[in-house]
């Protein structure tokens, strides 16, 4: 499972974020939250996308999608803007074909909002940054409100 160097947008230091673990990644020098985003398949989805302790927004897409293409620096502007909050795990469909089956992936980009596993939101086809956000901040607001009613 590999790493990721994340510029810290507060003051700047380089940070090697790992694909999976306990907590959210912070700022070795500042201790600001930094964005997360990993990439998983098949083999290392269920370590890096369910066990997550943070919701998951997941990119379900393929290398010969054009909308792909557009929707990936959308993502990571929202992982980048609600971080500390979210994970942003990119799944290349055709690199993870069990994946795709299982949440039953008919078009690409596919985004869904996971909860340790659980579907919280899906949206097939991609969006402007407006709508994503928006999109987004439901689900995760609707994982808060299941979670004061409990
Ligand atoms: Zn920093």
């Amino acid at each position: 499972m590999g790493s990721e160097t994340v510029k810290c947008s507060n003051c700047g230091k380089r940070n090697k974020v790992p694909a999976a673990g306990a907590g959210t990644p912070r700022c070795g020098n500042c201790h600001e939250p930094l964005p997360w985003i990993a990439s998983a398949a098949d083999g290392d989805f269920a370590e890096i996308a369910e066990k997550s302790s943070v919701p998951v927004l997941v990119d379900l897409w393929a290398t010969w999608c054009g909308p792909c293409r557009m929707v990936s620096p959308a993502l990571e502007q929202l992982a980048r803007e609600r971080a500390g909050q979210i994970k942003l795990v990119k799944t290349d469909v055709d690199a993870a074909p069990a994946t795709a089956e299982r949440f039953t992936v008919r078009a690409v980009p596919t985004l869904l909002v996971l909860d340790r596993g659980e579907v919280l939101a899906r949206q097939a086809g991609a969006a402007p940054v407006p709508q994503l956000r928006a999109w987004l901040d439901q689900a995760l607001s609707a994982k808060v409100g299941k979670e004061t009613k409990s």
